[in-house]
């Protein structure tokens, strides 16, 4: 099958978040599975510092943005380590910025011209490199409007007739909602203003337009798809998702064991697996604690914590009962991210009140982020919403064990301690129900009670968490299989 992986941010050449991840992944794992996939996304600043190779096609082409003609042209690279084509749209008018979508905090107020701009380059591809294309696999709502161009526009001509559209929410919470006038910028008719298409009350919703258009619907863990059918998740859109549920599948994202693997990863002090771990996972930890400037203890617990500083992740509730932990308990804390600002600072004020015990990086780190999955006794995650999370399964992989709140794709794929899971040998890690810091406090208390007087059921968690298979192979052939029954309807 030829899959067009449409997306706005793809590893190794810009990320902000686990898009990044999945798009790079993803369409290795189908190409592995004897599948053609080609990714498109921007050729952003950050994606041409990359240091990948990036050379350009030699073909450049114009758009139609409202009452102006915006060029842009064609550069073309690989996915790492394979031969799935990755082509960027160059335009420097909009995509040589600092950030991807916003820059200090504040949204690019031309986002919805910028994506616009990007959804008819993406369409433009296929025309101008003379692609069969089986599968139009857009992402989010910087790419919501493909559907609906394709839909509306192209569906006409024989190259696009047969596409088949699959849309992926990766989080609902970020719509890509605008102002009705931005409906000038698409060039799409204002018949499709409506409730039942692109209009969000009152204004251009394109997360809503890319789910109204396509033919099918995913996101990406079973508990979300079924979570976002409810007021509490949906973020408004419940109407919508109801409207599509027959159409819409949840499948559970994949890790890229080549770049997540502790058996095999440049960024360790100490590589391991599963019979390594107990000997050379302290290695990592000694690592970690001398490289964050804390006292160096085999024995302390240290909790690492990697992500976006965003109201979604309780970042908020764990700033809240740190004192707690350190001040009763010794705990040790790595925090690694980036985000709201008033987080930033309020975790800055905790690393200086508690030097011994709290380290911070508020910056975007990769290799920082594997040390910290390598060398932290747990991960937490109190995510008051959580369509998949990528980290608790590094964190499984990589034998940290996880303490995650209850929701999304952290219940699909860690089994809390409890009498029931220890026996049937399915525990990996510790889970609590309600985002708030008695239950946090709780889970807490239960991993550093666990930890500290039955190390062997410890031992026992790390193992069964490191011997799960997180890899895409399972989810790329779910993928595969929503393609084709879609394309038999
Ligand atoms: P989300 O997509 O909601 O941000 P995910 O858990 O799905 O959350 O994916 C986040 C990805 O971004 C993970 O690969 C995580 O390691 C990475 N990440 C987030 N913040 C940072 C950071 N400050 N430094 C390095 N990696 C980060």
């Amino acid at each position: 099958m030829n899959i067009l992986f449409a997306t706005s941010e793809a590893v190794p050449f810009a990320k902000t978040g686990g898009l990044a991840d999945v798009s790079s992944s993803l369409p290795r794992a189908l190409s592995q599975l004897g599948h053609q996939p080609v990714v498109v996304m921007p050729a952003y600043k950050q994606a041409l510092r990359s240091g990948q190779a990036i050379r350009p096609v030699g073909i450049d082409f114009s758009i139609p943005v409202w009452n102006k003609t915006v060029y842009g042209s064609l550069l073309e690279s690989r996915l790492t380590d394979s031969d799935v084509p990755v082509y960027l749209i160059l335009q420097d008018q909009y995509y040589d910025r600092d950030g991807l979508y916003n820059q200090n905090g504040t949204d690019y107020t031309d986002n919805c011209e910028r994506f616009v701009f990007f959804s008819r380059a993406v369409l433009e591809t296929i025309r101008l490199l003379s692609l069969e294309i089986d599968v139009l696999h857009t992402n989010d709502w910087q790419t919501g409007l493909i559907p609906a161009y394709l839909e509306a526009v192209y569906k006409e001509s024989p190259r696009y007739k047969k596409i088949t559209s699959v849309h992926t929410i990766h989080n609902l919470a970020y719509q890509g909602v605008f102002w009705h006038w931005d409906m000038c910028l698409t060039g799409l008719d204002w018949k499709y203003f409506t409730y039942d298409k692109m209009e969000f009350f009152g204004k251009l919703n394109l997360l809503k337009t890319g789910m109204m258009f396509a033919d099918g619907l995913t996101t990406v863990s079973p508990r979300y798809a079924q979570e976002i059918l409810s007021p509490e998740y949906s973020c408004g859109l419940e109407g919508v998702l109801r409207h599509r549920r027959k159409d819409l599948r949840g499948i559970l994202n994949g890790v890229d064991t080549d770049h997540w693997n502790p058996a095999a990863d440049p960024n360790l002090a100490a590589v391991y697996n599963t019979e390594t771990v107990f000997e050379n996972k302290p290695v990592c930890k000694q690592a970690l604690q001398e490289e964050m400037q804390l006292p160096v203890n085999a024995e302390t617990p240290l909790v690492g914590i990697v992500g976006r500083l965003a109201f979604q992740k309780g970042l908020d509730l764990v700033i809240d009962v740190i004192p707690r932990w350190v001040e009763e308990h010794n705990v040790q804390w790595v925090i690694l991210g980036t985000g709201d600002p008033k987080l930033e600072q309020r975790i800055e004020e905790l690393a200086a009140s508690y030097p011994q015990n709290v380290a911070v990086k508020l910056s975007f780190s990769d290799a920082v982020a594997h040390r910290i999955e390598a060398g932290a006794d747990m991960f937490l995650m109190p995510s008051r919403y959580e369509p998949c999370g990528l980290n608790q399964m590094y964190s499984l992989i990589y034998g940290t064990v996880p303490i995650v709140r209850e929701t999304g794709g952290l219940v699909d794929t860690v089994v809390g301690l409890n009498t029931e899971t220890f026996e049937k040998g399915t525990a990996n890690g510790f889970s609590f129900k309600d985002a708030d810091h008695s239950g946090l406090n709780w889970a807490i208390e239960q991993a550093l009670i666990c930890y500290r007087e039955t190390p062997g059921i410890w031992k026992q968690l790390v193992k069964t968490g490191m011997s799960q298979d997180w890899s895409w192979k399972q989810s790329a052939a779910r993928y595969l299989e929503f393609y084709e029954e879609l394309r038999s309807r």
